[in-house]
């Protein structure tokens, strides 16, 4: 098991208080997202960026133990602070994000719920804050959730990348928007330095996605041993028929940790990444909210499942079902918040890092598109 290099507690005093940033516009007032059967009921059902700081704020304020609620080392790129959560003073760090997609957001509330279960006066949170520090960014895209912008194309949020309209016309980026913005889940550096951009030749400072910066700076300051990323796809089936709940997948950037000579501790990060994976089936079908399938990946080393597998923490992917009515919110919420809770469960207890990674290891492929394809 990998050692932490810092103490979370050194970690977090490098980061000042949060204060509540600018005012912008009511998501409620905006155009739908682009998920078909999304409507306005249920982006008005998710916290807005006020609210979202507003309800941390208001938590920290009732929080046991050892809780902070700062914003990330680097703000969006229209200036707006990223919440971030430090839960317990214990000694496995794990690093829960979400919403790095804007228009992928409910899991955005099942980290609020993680966040209060984790802070509350049960035994068990503190006995989880006893053995865990615990960093969780509800919402990596604030800007992509509801920031009050406009693409070249006259679209608003919610969308999937950040905002950031600096290239107007092909060549821009790879993953890159014209006239919007970056995909910021493609955009962690996985080498030594934190700005370096992943699709660049050598060592640079050019990285231009200051969230994915972001992220890996706290992942260079917390040294997760444990990385879960929040998504939603699309609607699938499975070959029955099934409506699949969600979606998981471990790194798979071979290619890359081969070229960086990294083969055989990559190997070993990806059994450590399935066990996490075969915690999270094992719960979620203990509790009947699974038909959770291998999501499809690709090996782009940039993408967080990737590039902090890369890195050496285990890493995990989760997708929940998108695409469907306000009313499903609650059930997707509490999928999504009891996987967090299963690998943060066996994360202070140690099995993580001994279960079987059989469940994994027999996780069936994902079905048919039932709408439109989605990419983590
Ligand atoms: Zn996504």
């Amino acid at each position: 098991m990998k050692r932490q290099l810092f103490a979370l507690t050194a970690a977090v005093t490098l980061i000042p208080l949060a204060l509540v940033a600018p005012a912008v516009a009511d998501p409620q007032s905006q155009p739908n997202g682009p998920w078909p059967g999304e409507n306005d009921s249920n982006i008005a059902a998710i916290r807005s960026y006020e609210q979202l700081w507003s309800t941390l704020e208001n938590i920290e304020g009732h929080a046991k133990g050892t809780f902070d609620l700062s914003p990330a080392p680097l703000t969006s790129n229209t200036g707006r602070e990223i919440p971030v959560v430090s839960i317990g003073d214990g000694p496995t760090s794990v690093m829960l994000i979400a919403n790095q997609h804007g228009n992928e957001y409910v899991v955005s509330e099942a980290m609020i719920e993680v966040v209060k279960g984790l802070s509350g006066s049960s035994a068990k949170a503190r006995e989880m804050r006893e053995k865990l520090s615990v960093t969780i960014v509800p919402r990596v895209n604030v800007d992509g959730f509801d920031a009050d912008v406009f693409d070249t194309s006259g679209d608003t949020t919610p969308w999937r990348q950040n905002y950031d309209p600096s290239c107007t016309a092909e060549p821009c980026d790879p993953f890159y928007e014209v006239g919007r913005g970056y995909d910021i889940n493609r955009y962690h550096s996985y080498t030594a330095n934190a700005f370096d951009h992943p699709y660049r030749e050598g060592d640079d400072n050019d990285n231009p996605v200051p969230e994915s910066i972001a992220m890996r700076l706290l992942w260079d300051e917390r040294q997760p041993e444990l990385v879960v990323d929040f998504h939603h796809q699309g609607s699938f089936v499975d070959d029955d028929g099934g409506l699949i709940t969600g979606s998981t997948m471990w790194p798979n950037a071979l290619d890359e940790a081969a070229e960086m000579g990294i083969s055989d501790e990559f190997a070993e990060t990806i059994t450590l990444s399935k066990r996490a994976v075969s915690k999270m089936l094992t719960a979620l079908d203990q509790y009947g909210y699974a038909n959770i399938t291998r999501y499809p990946s690709t090996s782009t080393p940039g993408i967080a499942r990737n590039a902090y597998g890369l890195l050496g923490s285990a890493s995990v992917l989760f997708e929940m079902r998108g695409g469907i009515e306000a009313k499903s919110n609650g059930y997707i919420t509490k999928t999504a918040q009891v996987a967090a809770a299963s690998v943060l469960e066996a994360a202070a207890d140690g099995t993580l890092w001994t279960t079987s990674t059989a469940p994994a290891d027999q996780i069936r492929e994902r079905g048919d598109d039932l709408d439109n394809p989605h990419h983590e």
